[in-house]
């Protein structure tokens, strides 16, 4: 496996960093999670909106003060170059990662190297979406924006994250939803989520405490274009959860992922709705290349591959 590290493409055994690394003792970095998919009658594989992603990772290290000496075109090139250099021929996950690089002790922002890696990885599905997730409310709130700011991905946000997603597992729940410190809904730990309410779709705006992820921002363009259905950005309270007709969660590793049952209760009939059947057939044709009206969210990485018959 090839990773990009140190400003060259390495093998992944000398993509190491040091103990004393800044970011590593004090979680002083930002990423992205970008998917790769893999098209088998094209040979293709397909990057899901690589220039967003990087677009979001430039504004976490706006926020972080993190520099990164690339444009996003130049990383969007990378990006393509490392997947091309791995000769994968099946789904992957792309990691860019901004980071302090300074191996230096002393917890502050302000004069210190920064860095930037990205590593790939094989990837399948992240949670059970077949016949739906299992969730509860967490007992962890979600970061405030005066804490850590959540619209950027921060490495050391994923504390809170994984905190709320080992106790919804280790109580036997697929993810934890999490609220704002007002007791509104935020956001999955790695997840934005949708409810389907008296025919629309509701979320939660940006001042929520969430990560604008990029999936929900293609749904919401993807409900709207083909299925007739606005999306109407609200704060959301906890109970609306249990009436809610579907629930969905959002997300580049979670796909779209209905959600069967909140806190115990079931939603609905307790099966994946149909709102969340037709968005999830579509988006994985969407995301393959598969579907002409969004072809500009798909990056090929392989050149000189034909185009196969290409579906509205
Ligand atoms: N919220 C959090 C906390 C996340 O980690 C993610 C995954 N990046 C999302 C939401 C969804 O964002 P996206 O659709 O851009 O992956």
């Amino acid at each position: 496996m090839v990773t990009y590290f140190r400003g060259a493409f390495v093998d992944d055994r000398e993509a190491v960093i040091g103990v004393k690394t800044h970011a590593f003792n004090y979680g002083t970095g930002c990423f992205e999670g970008i998917r790769g998919y893999w098209n088998v009658s094209e040979g293709q594989i397909y990057l899901f909106r690589l220039r967003d992603h990087y677009q979001r990772l430039v504004q976490s290290c706006r926020i972080l003060g993190i520099g990164l000496r690339h444009t996003v075109d130049e990383l969007c090139a990378l990006t393509t170059e490392l997947v091309v250099r791995n000769g994968y021929q099946q789904d992957v996950y792309v990691r860019p990662l901004a980071y302090k690089s300074s191996e230096i002790v002393g917890v502050r922002m302000h004069d210190l190297d920064d860095d930037l890696t990205i590593f790939t990885t094989p990837f399948g599905k992240y949670l059970p979406a077949e016949n739906g997730c299992r969730c509860c409310t967490s007992s962890y709130r979600r970061v405030d924006d005066n804490a850590i700011p959540a619209r950027a991905k921060v490495t050391g946000i994923y504390v809170n994250s994984a905190l709320a997603k080992t106790e919804a597992n280790l109580n036997g729940f697929d993810e934890a939803i999490m609220l704002t410190h007002e007791g509104h809904v935020s956001e999955g730990s790695g997840e934005n989520i949708f409810l389907v309410l008296n025919g629309a779709l509701i979320t939660p705006g940006p001042t929520e405490n969430i990560l604008i992820g990029i999936t929900r921002a293609s749904v919401i363009e993807m409900a709207r274009r083909d299925l007739g259905i606005e999306t109407i950005e609200r704060p959301i309270d906890r109970s609306e959860l249990y009436v809610a007709d579907e629930v969905f969660m959002t997300g580049t590793a979670a796909e779209i992922s209905p959600i069967v049952d909140v806190d115990r209760r079931p939603i609905g009939d307790g099966r994946v709705g149909p709102v969340s059947e037709r968005l999830r057939r579509l988006f994985d044709r969407v995301v393959r290349g598969q579907a002409n009206a969004y072809r500009h969210w798909c990056s090929p990485v392989y050149p000189g591959v034909p185009a196969a018959s290409v579906r509205a």
